[in-house]
């Protein structure tokens, strides 16, 4: 006999034995048993999950000659021995016609199918249509159709089968019986493929069992595919005493082997590599897969397929010690191993950055299918999953806005003590000071630091820990960048001062013209820097307070901001530098900017540092240059670009406390305020 394929040789002939689709086998059941027969059924659902199965069941249970009720069919189900029953079984029944509708689609064939439809079965009780794709019907086909249910003879019945029920007209859709078919669960497609595989007596274990059913997809019919596949691949066992041959061993390496899948492990390990941070291993992980012929695609799909499980695993809080129950065994159709891996991996995350790991591995799965460099793709997906885990989510940061700034009514303006600005800043690890700032020089700003002033709403005081007149610890040394609170409280340190004189200058952004205000602007901060009393404190010890060269600041600052404003590409650092506030030590010039830390380096570029050097040069200034960022909380001061009218929208946009937060979160300024309120 020919090799028949698993799927047709053991395709059920009792609506008993069809594996998963108890809802439907159990109704049509009950009502063959009280013959209520429709002359119409829809059934939907997945590819090889039983419907054309069902159908002619169906078909069997509804021509069989034996009466329901007699000793050979007890039951409404087919009896399997009648003439009619064996026909179908065949295919060459005459009363039932199966008709792939993907090729007999037209206009045409379904008014020939109608025509004959009006006479009666040649020998059988009914004459029944399996119309199999049945969505592929033409719409005018459909409508040629649509009389013949309308008023049906008594002995046609259609039977459509589809994969999408959507695509059939309402008007046949609602003349029909709709019976939706679920995907096989995983458990049911096992237990299946584990009474095939004795019955064909294969050697296979669970776990090689549980990989072919999740590769079957909940569709029985891919999972026997794969099966067959498998088992033409398998080596054999030496043949046991009284066998002639050994038999075939299915495993799960070969299994993978024939399906382009890796093991899990492989994804497993790469998560805790993301866990750590460890991009290298990665990397080395993703080379290894490539070097044996993976392909990107496939690894992208499988991992997406991971990703997912992993997060189902963590919404169903999945532990990795019980097997899962309920909704968690619902959703993931995997085999209890590969589960327990889920929950384990997803142990290792929260339930955002998983769901945003799988937002990623998507979006890199469906690049990979239009791009030339696959393994480039793929590696920058994977890398992304390391780096998005040091982002701080946005909702964290807003979620910060809410929170009330704490005050610290104990500053005074003592010579050493020096408020810092805590700023609702991101825990980041970004360095906290350029690479291009003279490092050693910094610990002297405080210096020349000018004592606090009344503190702004959201400043707090922060006392050094050196004693004035000793030496400060570290003075040579920075610690360098840092993401520890001191060293954000360093980085905020040096602007303290400014953040004062800052508040103080408030009004000066309201001067017209902003655009032509930049040396204008500096002088009314020396205004500004007047008004701060100078220190009273006598403990302000000597040396470094008498520089040895004493250049005119306000002088110079319009020399740097001229400069840089007549050298090409520097107008943003003529700005900020007409913001800024500079101070000498005997060898430095601080330039106390109202720049954050990340951004200083992209606006004092080492171009704009080469053309305030030439200006020290020129000037005859043998000064370092020490550039100092500012922190959010100094250049967060209303500073408008122009006077807002009173009760306008942008007036109210500056003047709302969540967008003054958000300002100094991000040292950000309103560009634009949309007006969306009703016009009168
Ligand atoms: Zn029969």
């Amino acid at each position: 006999m020919a090799y028949q394929v698993l799927a047709r040789k053991y395709r059920p002939t009792l609506f008993s034995d069809v594996v998963g689709q108890d809802h439907v086998t159990r109704t049509l059941l009950n009502a063959l048993a009280q013959n209520r027969i429709a002359h119409g059924y829809i059934f939907s659902g997945h590819r090889g999950i039983g419907k054309t199965t069902i159908a002619r069941i169906l078909a069997s249970a509804l021509n069989c000659r034996t009466e329901i009720g007699s000793d050979k069919r007890p039951t409404p189900e087919p009896c399997n021995a009648c003439e009619s029953c064996l026909e179908i079984r065949q295919g060459n029944a005459v009363d039932v016609i199966e008709i792939d509708a993907a090729t007999n689609r037209g206009i045409d064939e379904i008014r020939e199918l109608r025509d004959a439809a009006r006479y009666r079965p040649s020998r059988d009780k009914y004459k029944i249509y399996i119309l199999d794709e049945a969505h592929q019907i033409t719409d005018a086909a459909f409508n040629a159709l649509l009389k013949t249910l309308e008023e049906p003879p008594d002995h046609i019945i259609f039977m459509m089968a589809t994969t999408q029920p959507e695509d059939i007209p309402q008007t046949i859709r609602s003349r029909c019986q709709h019976f939706s078919f679920h995907a096989v669960k995983l458990d049911d497609i096992v237990g299946q493929l584990r009474l095939i595989a004795t019955a064909e007596a294969i050697n296979a274990d669970d776990a090689t069992l549980s990989l072919l059913a999740e590769a079957g997809d909940g569709s029985m019919r891919d999972a026997l595919s794969i099966m067959d596949q498998a088992i033409a691949s398998a080596p054999l066992a030496p043949a046991a005493p009284g066998e002639s041959t050994g038999r075939p061993v299915l495993s799960a390496n070969e299994v993978r082997d024939l399906m382009g899948t890796v093991s899990n492990v492989i994804y497993e390990h790469i998560l805790e590599a993301v866990s750590e941070n460890n991009s290298a291993d990665v990397l080395a992980i993703i080379n290894r897969l490539l070097d044996a012929g993976n392909g990107a695609q496939q690894l992208a799909r499988q991992f997406v397929r991971y990703l997912r499980n992993t997060t189902v695993a963590k919404i169903t809080r999945l532990s990795s010690e019980a097997d899962a129950t309920g909704i968690a065994a619902d959703l993931l159709q995997i085999s209890p191993e590969e589960r327990k891996r889920a929950a384990r991996s997803a142990a290792l995350f929260t339930e955002e950055e998983l769901s945003r790991f799988l937002a990623i591995m998507l979006r890199t799965f469906d690049d990979l299918g239009f791009r030339q460099e696959q393994r480039f793709h793929l590696e920058l997906g994977l890398l992304k999953l390391v780096h998005v885990q040091r982002l701080i989510p946005v909702e964290d940061l807003l979620s910060q806005l809410g929170a009330p700034p704490s005050n610290n009514p104990n500053i005074k303006p003592t010579a050493r003590a020096t408020s810092a600005a805590s700023a609702p800043t991101p825990p980041t690890s970004r360095p906290a000071i350029p690479p291009s700032t003279n490092l050693s020089s910094r610990p002297e700003r405080s210096e020349v630091e000018r004592p606090a002033g009344p503190p702004t709403p959201s400043t707090t005081a922060k006392a050094t820990t050196s004693e004035p007149g000793a030496p400060r610890p570290n003075s040579g040394t920075w610690e360098g960048p840092s993401s520890t609170p001191s060293g954000q409280s360093r980085e905020a340190e040096g602007v303290a001062g400014f953040s004062t004189l800052n508040t103080s200058s408030e009004s000066r952004g309201f001067s017209p013209g902003p655009s032509s205000a930049a040396p204008q602007k500096s002088t009314e901060g020396a205004l500004a820097l007047a008004e701060i009393p100078q220190p009273t404190a006598p403990a302000q010890p000597g040396p470094h307070l008498v520089p040895a060269q004493s250049p005119d600041l306000d002088a110079l600052q319009n020399t740097i901001v001229d400069a840089l404003a007549a050298a090409k590409g520097q107008q943003s650092a003529s700005d900020k530098l007409a913001d800024a506030t500079l101070s000498t030590t005997p060898d430095t010039l601080n330039i106390h900017t109202t720049v954050s830390a990340a951004m200083l380096p992209l606006l004092l570029n080492a171009e704009a540092q080469a053309i305030i050097k030439s200006v020290l040069t020129t000037q005859n200034l043998k000064l370092r240059l020490n550039l100092i960022p500012g922190a959010p909380q100094a250049a967060a001061a209303p500073k408008p670009k122009r006077a807002a009218a009173a009760g306008s929208a942008a007036d109210l946009a500056a003047k709302h406390p969540v967008v003054q937060q958000a300002q100094k979160l991000f040292d950000a300024e309103i560009r634009n305020v949309i007006d969306l309120r009703e016009k009168d």
